[in-house]
């Protein structure tokens, strides 16, 4: 209720001032898109033979041909509140007819979202149960105990020879302050000695997930102004973040084949050393979500979305990740681009020396969960939804280079085994669900003149028969 009332203030004098002050760089941004341009250049022209606008009812703002415009006011008007200089370009990429506002109430956005790569959208909901853990108790047992973030790191680094102990106090005891801008960046650390406060509210949330591996749960504070770029989100997991404090704007897109072309570019770019221009990335991406995030809200994000996270103010988080079966098929598929995420994310926390071990680890949490996945029964595998269609598909786009990334980053002694145990674990999936045709290229198992393992070793796997245990299909 406060924060309509707030809004509705904010509008009174929106038109006078903080137009003006975003019109050129909204106007400069809007060159691209001439529809967006003219209805932007009517609006401005309109509101500045009336300098005094009333807020309108809801109803009537509905019925104007600008109301795409005026869709996007809530996220618009708090980036006009925020002091941080980011926030300017974080405005110009409210693009009108490209990013669509999530709030709680419309659910036509998401479904949009959902239609264009039939998969889950972002969602936004109140938490409905009551998390133990508030800012001020956060900041107390940071104070307390600085020893509980010990393991923290800013995201990006500090710049030169900043006192990275001195800058997380800072940061912390500032928690509160709204607008506390220092530097622009984000403290993130695994709180496991928080966790008596989190674990029983952890344990209640959505995120079970049916493959071998805990959620991994962090918090974050970010400072107002700080930006949490496209390299920072964890692609293959469904991320749930719980706003403690302060607030933050979300900036989300969906897996279609053109915004992971430009994503990939970008992390390419980052892995090799150079400074692309995440803002300039976004705007060419499409159909994207922008998400205001208030205190007690849960923002969720799917995999694969290309997400930029903005803090208008000063803000407090607890995120919960976790991957699900379903999700199995896009690992695969897009197995490429995890790698190239990881080595752009090292990079910029200024560990080019850790890229290797860390895809080892994906890539050996990739082999096990595909184990679990081809082991199973088949009902069992029904209640992710993944089908072994869907796996197949993804094998055809992405198995080769499963292969190459286990014989480039898995280490001697397990890659072996890895290799050959891969057209088994397929060979095991097809008997166990009485496949009569291979998932991967569809042909009858009757047809393929050979054994099914020696069909998937041949066609499927990069390989000859003869290096893997035969099969009995
Ligand atoms: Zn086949």
């Amino acid at each position: 209720m406060a924060y309509h009332l707030s809004v509705s203030a904010i509008l009174s004098w929106f038109n006078v001032l903080p137009l003006m002050m975003f019109s050129h760089s909204l106007l400069t941004s809007l060159a691209h898109f001439p529809d967006a341009h003219f209805s932007v250049l009517h609006t401005i022209h309109a509101q500045a033979n009336k300098p005094v606008r009333h807020k309108m009812p809801d109803s009537d703002k509905r019925t104007l041909a600008t109301w795409h415009l005026w869709s996007l006011d809530p996220v618009v008007v708090e980036l006009q509140l925020c002091p941080a200089a980011r926030a300017v370009k974080i405005a110009e990429l409210m693009i009108p007819r490209h990013i669509g506002f999530l709030d709680s109430n419309t659910g036509s956005v998401a479904r949009k979202f959902q239609g264009l790569y039939d998969a889950a959208a972002p969602t936004l909901k109140h938490s409905e149960r009551a998390l133990q853990l508030n800012a001020r108790l956060l900041k107390l047992l940071l104070q307390k105990k600085p020893s509980l973030k010990d393991d923290a790191q800013f995201h990006p680094p500090l710049i030169g020879s900043e006192d990275t102990g001195k800058a997380s106090q800072d940061l912390i005891d500032n928690l509160e302050n709204c607008h506390y801008q220092k530097h622009a960046s984000t403290l993130t650390f695994r709180p496991s000695t928080i966790n008596p406060h989190i674990k029983p509210y952890i344990e209640t949330c959505l995120l079970n997930s049916t493959l071998p591996h805990e959620p991994v749960t962090t918090i974050s504070i970010m400072h107002c102004g700080a930006l949490l770029s496209l390299e920072t989100a964890a692609p293959t997991s469904t991320s749930e973040i719980h706003l403690l404090s302060g607030m933050r704007i979300y900036l989300s897109y969906p897996p279609l084949a053109h915004n992971i072309a430009l994503l990939q570019a970008y992390f390419q770019e980052l892995d090799k050393g150079l400074i692309p221009n995440a803002a300039k990335v976004c705007a060419s991406m499409l159909d994207g979500i922008a998400i205001l995030q208030q205190p007690g809200q849960i923002v969720t994000i799917p995999p694969y979305c290309p997400t930029l996270v903005f803090a208008p103010k000063t803000n407090a988080a607890l995120m919960l990740r976790a991957q699900h079966k379903a999700d199995l098929p896009s690992r695969l598929h897009y197995v490429d681009l995890l790698v190239c995420q990881v080595g752009a994310s090292q990079r910029v926390l200024g560990h080019p020396e850790a890229v290797d071990g860390a895809v080892e680890y994906k890539i050996k949490q990739l082999y096990a969960d595909l184990s679990v996945f081809l082991g199973a029964k088949g009902e069992e595998d029904m209640v992710d939804g993944v089908s072994m269609a869907a796996m197949g598909r993804a094998w055809k786009k992405g198995g080769v280079c499963f292969r190459e990334m286990v014989e480039r980053y898995v280490c001697e002694g397990v890659r072996e085994d890895f290799l050959n145990s891969v057209p088994g674990l397929w060979t095991k999936a097809v008997r166990l669900r009485s496949l009569t045709k291979c998932p991967v290229c569809e042909k009858g198992t009757r047809d393929i003149g050979s054994t099914f393992m020696e069909h998937f070793w041949r066609e499927h796997w990069g390989g000859n028969e003869g290096e893997g245990e035969k099969g009995t299909d």
